[in-house]
């Protein structure tokens, strides 16, 4: 689905957030970054997500080194194949729950009549088919972060990225999210998200452990 190859991401004062980082995530994965604070994850979900390239190296999508698009294409690829998922939801207040979803397929080039319907449909899928007309405000967080998944794959993308989607959520909605999760890449959407959460961690099948921009540990590659 996507591999990093010798990755090296350097920002100006001599940081090295990601340091000769190769990885491959495979269809249908479902995989936890974890690591200290400033250990390269939301580094290494940017680059994954084509949000941000490499210093040096190579960042494959779906066997395509991204480098060598252009940035139309680029963007049409980010639009279709990958979802994002924040801790924070950003969902845009005051607009419903079915319009926020909608506005996931807006760079998709689904036609607006189009766009509700499967906006709904993808409601329905999280659980929240009762809730097509509440607001961010009318929410629980578990049901916010439930729309913000709708919104995030009701363009049926590939790639799922979530940078620490239970970290603002208790323990039982965080539950039912990471549940939502498990089911998305049961039917064939690859995951990747961070967490700081030791035993949502523990439940994702593949753990991708970062340190001082390596990866330190990956349990893909430790004997089943
Ligand atoms: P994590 O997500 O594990 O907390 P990050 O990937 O955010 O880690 O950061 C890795 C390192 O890169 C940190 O030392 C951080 O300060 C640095 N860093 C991240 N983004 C930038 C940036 N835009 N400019 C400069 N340094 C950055």
């Amino acid at each position: 689905m996507v591999e990093l190859r010798e990755v090296t991401k350097s920002y100006p004062g001599d940081v090295t957030a990601l340091d000769a980082v190769s990885l491959t995530i495979s269809p249908g994965e479902f995989v936890a970054v974890v690591g200290p604070s400033g250990s390269g994850k939301s580094t290494m979900l940017n680059l994954l997500g084509t949000l941000d390239g490499p210093s040096t190296g190579t960042v494959l999508f779906e066997g395509q080194d991204v480098s060598r698009l252009s940035d139309r294409r680029l963007s049409t690829l980010r639009a279709r194949r990958i979802g994002f998922v924040f801790q924070q939801f950003h969902l845009a207040a005051g607009v419903s729950a079915v319009d926020n979803v909608a506005d996931g397929l807006l760079y998709a080039g689904v036609p607006i009549s189009r766009r509700r319907a499967r906006a709904r449909e993808a409601l329905e899928r999280v659980g929240l088919g009762h809730r097509l007309g509440h607001r961010p405000h009318q929410l629980s967080g578990g049901e916010k972060q439930r729309v913000a998944i709708a919104r995030a794959v009701v363009g049926d993308p590939g790639l799922l990225l979530a940078d620490e989607p239970t970290g603002a959520l208790d323990t039982a909605s965080g539950t039912v999210v990471l549940n939502l999760l498990r089911e998305l890449s049961g039917g064939g959407t690859t995951v990747v998200l961070i967490t700081h959460d030791r035993d949502i961690a523990a439940q994702i099948p593949r753990n991708v452990t970062m340190r001082d921009g390596r990866v330190v540990s990956d349990t893909a590659e430790s004997p089943a």
